[in-house]
C-alpha cells in the first residue's frame, strides 16, 4: 500500500493550494498551519475548530506525522537525549536534543547514512541510503518540540531555541529539502524559529556554500575542516579531493562577505593525526584574514575506527598556539558521547551494546 504524504511535507502555499482545490476558504489553511506549528498537534482530531468532514478528507489523503520513535537514550547528566526515529519506509535516523546554557538545540539528520565517508565518522561507515524529505527533517524538530512543550515559560512552538543540521548526512547534498525545511520552520505564523537560530554544518560542498550565500539566508554556516593541508584533508574528509582547501576557503570568504557572518570551522583533534604544533601553525596560516571561529573538539571515538582523541595537554597546546597566532578558537565540550550522541557518532540502526529504553 502506498504511504500517505505527511502534512509537514507541504509548504504553506502548497497547503493553501490543496485546500483551495477542495473548495475550502483560505483561513482553513492558516488554522491547520497553526495546529501543526504553534499548537504542535499530533492528531487530526486535536484540530477542533475544523469541521469533521474536512478532518476526514484530510485524513483520507494525508497523515499528521510519518516518523515514529523506536527508542531513546539519555546521557548521564540528563541534558542530552537521542531518539531513533523510524521513517515511513522502515529506514531509521537519529535526532539529538541538547539542553545546555539556556538553549534547547535539536540536532537533525538530513540523510539516511552519508556518501562522504569521512575517515572518523560513524554515519559514513554504512554509506548513503537515501535523502530525507523536507517533511522528515521538520518532523525531527516537531518530535522534540512536542516533548519540550510548555518548558520554562516558553510559548508553544518555542520550546526549541536552536536547530543545527549536524546529525546524519551531508545537508548540502540534499540542499532543496534542507532549504524547504528551514522555510517551514522559519514561518512567523507557524513555528517561528528565526534563520539566525539555525546552523548548517557541511563537510565542504563548495556549490552548497555558494548557493547559501547567493540566497542571502542568514543561517549560520559551520564547515568541517579537520586538517590544514590538502594532503591530510584528502584522507580525512575525502570530498576534499573534489573541493580542495583553496576553493573551500574562498567559498567561506564569499559567504562572509554576503552575510557578514563569521564561519565556524570544526576541527576534531585526533591523537597523532592532525594535532601537532606544525599543524596548528599551518591552520593559522590558512585562515589568515578570514572572519571565522575555530571550534576544537577532541574526536569522539567510534568503535570500528582506529582514531582516538588527542590528550588534553595537546588539545590545550593546540588551542593556545592558534590564539597566539590571532585565530579565534575555543575548545568545545563533547555532549552526549556516553550515549553515542556526540558529533559523528550517529548511525541508522541501534547497536547491540546499547540499552534501549522503549518509549
Ligand atoms: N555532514 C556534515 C554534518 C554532520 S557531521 C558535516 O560533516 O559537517 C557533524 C560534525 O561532526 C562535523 O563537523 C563532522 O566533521 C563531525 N564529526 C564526524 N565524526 C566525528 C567524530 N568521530 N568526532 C568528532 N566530530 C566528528
Ligand atoms: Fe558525512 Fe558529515 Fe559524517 Fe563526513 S562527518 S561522513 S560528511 S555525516
Amino acid at each position: 500500500m502506498e504511504q500517505k504524504r505527511a502534512l509537514p511535507e507541504l509548504s504553506k502555499e502548497e497547503l493553501e493550494e490543496l485546500l483551495a482545490t477542495w473548495g475550502q476558504p483560505r483561513y482553513r489553511a492558516d488554522q491547520i498551519w497553526r495546529w501543526l506549528y504553534v499548537s504542535l498537534a499530533s492528531d487530526l482530531d486535536d484540530m477542533r475548530n475544523l469541521p469533521a468532514a474536512l478532518r476526514r478528507q484530510l485524513g483520507g489523503q494525508l497523515a499528521v506525522t510519518s516518523v515514529a520513535p523506536v527508542s531513546t537514550l539519555h546521557s548521564v547528566d540528563g541534558r542530552t537525549e537521542k531518539v531513533l526515529l523510524q521513517l515511513a519506509d522502515g529506514q531509521t535516523v537519529e535526532t539529538v536534543l541538547m539542553d545546555y546554557d539556556g538553549r534547547r538545540t535539536v540536532c537533525v539528520s538530513s540523510q539516511v547514512g552519508c556518501a562522504v565517508r569521512c575517515a572518523f565518522c560513524a554515519t559514513g561507515l554504512g554509506g548513503w541510503m537515501r535523502d530525507l524529505s523536507a517533511g522528515e527533517i521538520v518532523e525531527q524538530v516537531l518530535y522534540y518540540a512536542r516533548l519540550c512543550r510548555g518548558g520554562s515559560g516558553t510559548a508553544p512552538g518555542q520550546g526549541i531555541s536552536n536547530i543545527v543540521y549536524m546529525g546524519m548526512g551531508e545537508p548540502f547534498l540534499n540542499y532543496d529539502a534542507v532549504r524547504r525545511s528551514i522555510a517551514v520552520l522559519n514561518d512567523p505564523e507557524g513555528f517561528n524559529l528565526g534563520a539566525r537560530r539555525v546552523t548548517i554544518s557541511t563537510a565542504g560542498i563548495v556549490p552548497g556554500i555558494e548557493r547559501l550565500a547567493e540566497e542571502g539566508l542568514p543561517v549560520g554556516l559551520a564547515v568541517s575542516l579537520h586538517a590544514p593541508s590538502d594532503e591530510l584533508r584528502d584522507r580525512l574528509v575525502p570530498i576534499n579531493r573534489k573541493y580542495p582547501l583553496g576553493q573551500l576557503i574562498a567559498a567561506c570568504r564569499g559567504y562572509t562577505e554576503v552575510t557578514r557572518r563569521r564561519v565556524t570551522l570544526e576541527y576534531a583533534l585526533i591523537d597523532g593525526v592532525n594535532d601537532s604544533p606544525a599543524e596548528a601553525d599551518a591552520l593559522a596560516r590558512l585562515l589568515r584574514g578570514q572572519l571565522c571561529h575555530v571550534n576544537l573538539i577532541p574526536v569522539n571515538p567510534v568503535p570500528e575506527l582506529p582514531y582516538r582523541p588527542s590528550p588534553h595537554e595537546r588539545v590545550v597546546a593546540f588551542e593556545n598556539r592558534l590564539r597566539e597566532r590571532g585565530v579565534n578558537a575555543t575548545l568545545r565540550v563533547s555532549r552526549g558521547a556516553d550515549i553515542q550522541a556526540g558529533c559523528g557518532q550517529l548511525r541508522s540502526a541501534p547497536r547491540e551494546c546499547e540499552t534501549i529504553v522503549n518509549t
